[in-house]
């Protein structure tokens, strides 16, 4: 087969990327787990009616972009487009509620949905997500959004702006609904085909529009948080209270709405700003009926979702390369030479270092080229002469400064081949 390429929306992370994966996820699995969160896994289908249930028929994901198919034994079965749903699905399931307390989970892994493909959006990616199940407390809502900012932090990436905003209780949201649709309403023909549909079906959503003129009209329409029953604006006004007292500074947004039903109280975005691809980062909120909703007892909960391709065009933009972490470069030529690099380079990683050898048998000169692009700190140079006399050229790659050890000798000094790493100089004792 010519010319086989990734499916459209889906894409090949290339060595070169995977660095930045890896450092996202080891940063953000130890400020999880020193959070005490713990880590689920769920599949990467469910049946549809998951979704269909516990995102909302009105919305996007469900409308137009998911991958269901029919399996072999005739159930219809979807490809998951975000988390949320399983892990409360699994949360039902095992029963996790009779365990009393308040859940604390995290997890990561691809989601699929059928969007138009761009910078930052694809029909395969990948989100980061945490939840916290069983509490009411706008302490938990603050927790989460200060988890969230810690690892943007740790990965450098401080400078994104909070968008936070209330949509109340669904109470407050039914009275507010019919002073919005009044408000749109002699409005209609001037917005967006989404939004002239979603008047009648869910009009909240179109406070979200990415349309401009519907986001024109939109910036004057009543706002919700005027409509707030007192038990809900304390809530957030909780919430605001101890993300001052974490030193979290937030943009309310009164036209953020997350605008599926379960939906509750804190509604949060991490943007960057400045970026004129897709800005956000991370979306959450507290969903207080999803449990319900999805067969569960009442349960109220509050999470968000990272996107993790969006994170990775952040990074890469601001250039916080992540380090390459190479210590040696090994350097041989000749049978002989090239046998006693095999075992020398073994020999270094149970030692625990990180070792490459040059396995094209070219010649040294173009290995040494391949030795100083490689980013290891030492260059280890066996030949036909160092092969004969069981030693070892070692080069420090910065300097060039060089000394000769038998081979014996260097891998039984772990002490004096870390110092060489730290940077000493290439004496030897
Ligand atoms: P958007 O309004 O950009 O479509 P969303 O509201 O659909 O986002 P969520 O469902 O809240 O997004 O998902 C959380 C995060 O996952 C988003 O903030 C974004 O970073 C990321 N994300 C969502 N859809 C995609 C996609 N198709 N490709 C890459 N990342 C995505
Ligand atoms: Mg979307």
């Amino acid at each position: 087969m010519a010319g086989m390429q990734a499916p459209r929306g889906t894409r090949d992370i290339l060595p070169t990327e995977v660095s930045y994966w890896q450092q996202i996820e080891g940063i953000a699995r130890q400020i999880l787990h020193q959070a005490a969160f713990q880590e689920i896994r769920t599949p990467l289908f469910e049946q549809t009616e998951l979704f269909q249930r516990g995102i909302g028929e009105a919305t996007d994901i469900v409308g137009k972009e998911m991958y269901t198919f029919t399996d072999r034994g005739g159930r219809s079965l979807t490809l998951r487009p975000e988390g949320t749903a399983s892990v409360v699905r699994a949360y039902i399931e095992h029963g996790f509620q009779a365990q009393g307390g308040i859940q604390r989970l995290w997890y990561t892994g691809p989601m699929f949905r059928y969007e138009r493909p761009q910078a930052g959006r694809y029909r395969q990616f990948h989100q980061l997500g945490v939840e916290v199940l069983g509490t009411h407390s706008p302490r938990a809502d603050a927790e989460v959004i200060a988890l969230g900012l810690d690892i943007l932090k740790a990965l450098g990436l401080g400078d994104v702006t909070l968008m936070l905003n209330s949509v109340g209780s669904r109470e407050d949201r039914q009275r507010y609904r019919q002073a919005l649709v009044d408000y749109l309403t002699p409005f209609r023909d001037e917005l967006d085909p989404d939004s002239q549909t979603r008047l009648e079906r869910n009009p909240l959503r179109i406070l979200d529009s990415k349309d401009p003129k519907t986001q024109a009209i939109a910036q004057d329409a009543p706002q919700l948080l005027a409509y707030l029953a007192p038990a809900s604006a304390e809530h957030f006004e909780q919430v605001q209270q101890y993300l001052t007292d974490l030193g979290i500074t937030y943009t309310i947004n009164p036209c953020l709405v997350r605008g599926l039903d379960y939906y509750t109280h804190t509604a949060f975005e991490f943007q960057q700003l400045d970026l004129n691809q897709e800005a956000t980062v991370c979306g959450g909120g507290r969903y207080d009926h999803l449990v319900s909703e999805l067969g569960g007892p009442e349960t109220p909960a509050v999470g968000w979702a990272m996107g993790l391709e969006r994170l990775i065009l952040l990074l890469q933009a601001q250039q916080v390369a992540p380090e390459i972490h190479l210590d040696f470069y090994v350097v041989a030529k000749g049978d002989t030479a090239e046998r006693q690099a095999l075992k020398l380079a073994q020999q270094l990683r149970h030692l625990e270092f990180a070792v490459e050898q040059d396995l094209s048998g070219s010649a040294f000169g173009k290995q040494m080229k391949r030795a100083d692009r490689s980013g290891a700190k030492l260059c280890l140079i066996i030949g036909e002469t160092e092969a004969t006399q069981q030693t070892v050229q070692v080069k420090a790659l910065r300097t060039s400064e060089q000394t000769l050890i038998s081979q014996a000798k260097l891998v039984h000094n772990r002490a004096q081949l870390q110092q060489w790493l730290n940077g000493a100089g290439l004496e030897l004792p």
